[in-house]
């Protein structure tokens, strides 16, 4: 579903990628771990194009999204992103937040915008909560919304970097409850994360980043719990 090919990218003389080669097939929950600077949201950005390669190749769904003659608007559709910041409109309700990008950027109209709305907000349980404004919600209950929106755009993947960063260590749990039903629903997924536990519990695969490059990748139970490098072993023991 997502394939990465001898991806590269520089910021000037910075090499952030040296040569990633990544799959992600559908339906397979793919946890990106590694320090700070190695170049994990620069891979998760150049997936959806937020940045652009130095070079390589990138396919989303069978499309080289590097492509240059790719319509770079209809690929970000099919992928949805979710940040630490939540990036709510403050000034929108959470149903408001997640029907105004389906109305603009799809061309839905109002009642299938405000039924698909309702059916993700149900989805990430904050049915209740449709009618508040962001700053009436908590910082976990602002990041369902924001998980609410990018579902209700119908995406093929979902890219999620350190969704619960930002957030106090008791709203933390809701928000990996709802990406963990996610991936019980097949739902593609790339994750960067610190949650050592849910990419044990939820990835099939955890991915180990140092320096622009994979140092190693595999199961959870072999990456986190038996690391083969003394990199990776480094990083484990630092923040576990
Ligand atoms: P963290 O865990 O802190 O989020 P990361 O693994 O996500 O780190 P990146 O944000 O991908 O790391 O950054 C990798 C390197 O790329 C850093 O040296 C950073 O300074 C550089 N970098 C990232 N974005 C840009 C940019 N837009 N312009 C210049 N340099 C950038
Ligand atoms: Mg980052």
């Amino acid at each position: 579903e997502i394939e990465i090919r001898d991806l590269h990218k520089s910021f000037g003389d910075n090499q952030v990628l040296r040569g990633i080669d990544l799959e992600v097939d559908a339906g397979e929950v793919v946890c990106v771990i590694g320090p700070s600077g190695s170049g994990k949201s620069t891979l998760l950005r150049c997936v959806n194009l937020l940045e652009e390669p130095t070079s390589g190749k990138v396919f989303v769904g069978g499309t080289e999204v590097t492509d240059l003659d790719v319509d770079i608007d209809a690929v970000r559709r099919r992928i949805g992103m979710v940040f630490q910041q939540f990036n709510l409109f403050p000034h929108l309700t959470a149903t408001e937040n997640l029907t105004l990008p389906q109305r603009r950027v799809l061309g839905r109209g109002k009642a299938e915008a405000a039924e698909t709305a309702a059916r993700n907000l149900e989805r990430v349980g904050l049915a209740a909560k449709a009618d508040a404004y962001p700053a009436q919600l908590s910082g976990g209950q602002q990041q369902r919304v924001a998980i609410a929106r990018a579902l209700a755009m119908g995406p093929e993947v979902m890219l999620f970097d350190e969704p619960t960063s930002a957030l106090d260590p008791e709203l933390v749990g809701d928000v990996l409850a709802v990406m963990r039903r996610l991936a019980q629903e097949g739902m593609t997924m790339m994750v960067v994360t610190h949650e050592m536990s849910f990419a044990r519990e939820v990835a099939d695969r955890v991915v180990f980043m140092d320096g622009g490059v994979i140092v190693e990748q595999g199961p959870p139970a072999q990456v986190v719990g038996d690391p083969q490098h003394e990199r990776t072993r480094h990083f484990l023991n630092r923040i576990l």
